[in-house]
């Protein structure tokens, strides 16, 4: 067993936490990466229906981290459009990739699962541990130890948690987190159509429910996913449902702006709950991924988050004699702060509108749009945000 009272732990064998590990590798600092999970389930990830909408800066983290070209060609879709229809409007906001090829790229979560477990294999400074669950954690100002499931106790200058964003270990911590539950789940599915998608996202604010539909080019030019988001008690209603049934409903609902439909996937469910810690860093502890920031779908940040915080945590990590200085974490904590709070709200905001069924909402959310789409400034504002093109550097020390 390698001595760890020198390496960084990092709690978690999620996508954020073993590109942490990967980053911190590139550093120069070994880390042992803790997953209550069992090793098939991080090297053969299960397909889970999420397909992951990546920005331009998102997609450079992981170039740089080496792990954009293990994926095959065909998991990488782009995304060169995005309409915003509000009910059953004809009018959109439409957004396009202006001067830049794409607005960002769709990649299956399972496909950054698994290259995220392929460099932390090749990476000799990475050892990952699996089922081994971390159920106690002490932080003091010289030391962080913390205890697996079974007692045995590790003690490490600094620990990184990346266990979700139900985080336990956030708590243990002491951190305490926003938690907003819109009483919403999304129902995913890969979907078959008639017409061509043409690499364009549709965004269709109904009235009850939304239905969002991600063009998979890189498989083929009549496949998308479809995310729908319901009120939970619709949406567990409608899984009981037969998929004849199901999909009936869908095409019903889709105003044939596809063309015939066809199921070719499963379905999959979530609930939505976005969370955010009220502190990134503790004494010789810091949170990366969901567990710092968990996000609402509907603006596609959650895991682009997760790396910007690897990017920012590792560069200022790299060549301090200590990892667990407690300037490093602060600086650390308040630069991902300043990254992620505008969007957080921003999103939050979003979805309130878009689901507020009251007349008001209704009409507010017509003018935004229509506004939003005759000012092309705030429109490239938007999009650069979105994009990950709004702020892509950043101060390290
Ligand atoms: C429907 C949906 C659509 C999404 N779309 C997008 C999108 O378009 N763009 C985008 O950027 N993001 C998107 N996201 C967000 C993205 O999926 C997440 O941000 C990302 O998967 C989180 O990764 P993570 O490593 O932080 O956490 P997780 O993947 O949750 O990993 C946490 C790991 O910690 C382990 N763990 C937990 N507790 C312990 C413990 N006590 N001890 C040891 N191990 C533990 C767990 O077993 C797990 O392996 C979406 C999310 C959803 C639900």
């Amino acid at each position: 067993m390698p001595d760890t009272t020198q390496q960084v732990l990092i709690i978690g064998a999620g996508p954020a936490g073993l590109s942490m590990a990967c980053a911190l590798a590139d550093a120069g600092i070994a880390s042992t990466v803790l997953e209550a999970s069992p090793e098939a389930e991080l090297a053969e990830p299960r397909e889970d229906g999420r397909e992951i909408a990546l920005t331009h800066r998102g997609t450079a983290i992981l170039q740089d981290l080496q792990a954009w070209q293990d994926l095959p060609p065909e998991a990488i879709s782009p995304l060169r459009q995005a309409r915003v229809f509000n009910g059953t409007a004809p009018q959109c906001l439409h957004f396009d990739s202006g001067q830049a090829e794409r607005l960002g790229s769709l990649v299956p979560n399972h496909w950054l699962r698994r290259i995220a477990w392929l460099g932390a294999e090749r990476r000799p400074l990475v050892q990952v541990r699996t089922q081994a669950k971390v159920t106690a954690l002490e932080l003091s100002a010289a030391s962080a130890r913390l205890t697996l499931e079974g007692g045995e106790q590790l003690q490490a200058p600094l620990v990184i948690a990346a266990d979700s964003r139900f985080s336990a270990t956030r708590r243990l911590a002491g951190i305490g987190a926003e938690m907003r539950d819109f009483g919403r789940s999304v129902i995913l599915c890969r979907i078959e159509h008639e017409k061509p998608h043409e690499d364009q996202a549709l965004e269709c604010f109904h009235h009850g429910h939304t239905m969002a539909w991600l063009p998979l080019g890189g498989y083929s030019a009549q496949l998308s996913s479809l995310v729908l988001t319901l009120p939970t008690d619709l949406a567990q209603a409608q899984l009981a449902w037969s998929e004849e049934q199901w999909l009936a409903w869908v095409q019903q609902h889709s105003q044939g702006r596809l063309g015939r439909l066809k199921l070719a996937g499963s379905r999959h469910h979530y609930p939505l709950v976005a969370t955010y810690a009220h502190r990134f860093a503790a004494p010789r502890f810091a949170l990366v991924g969901d567990a710092a920031v968990g996000m609402h779908p509907v603006t596609a940040h959650g895991y682009n988050f997760g790396l910007y915080g690897v990017q920012c945590l590792a560069s200022l990590l790299a060549g301090a004699p200590d990892p667990g200085d407690a300037a490093l974490l602060t600086h650390y904590a308040a630069e991902h702060r300043r990254t992620t709070w505008p969007i957080y709200q921003g999103t939050n905001a979003v979805v309130r509108l878009f689901t507020d069924e009251r007349p008001p909402a209704r009409l507010l959310r017509q003018g935004v749009l229509a506004v939003a789409d005759r000012l092309p400034p705030l429109k490239a504002l938007i999009t650069r945000q979105l994009t990950g093109q709004g702020r892509i550097g950043f101060s390290a020390r």
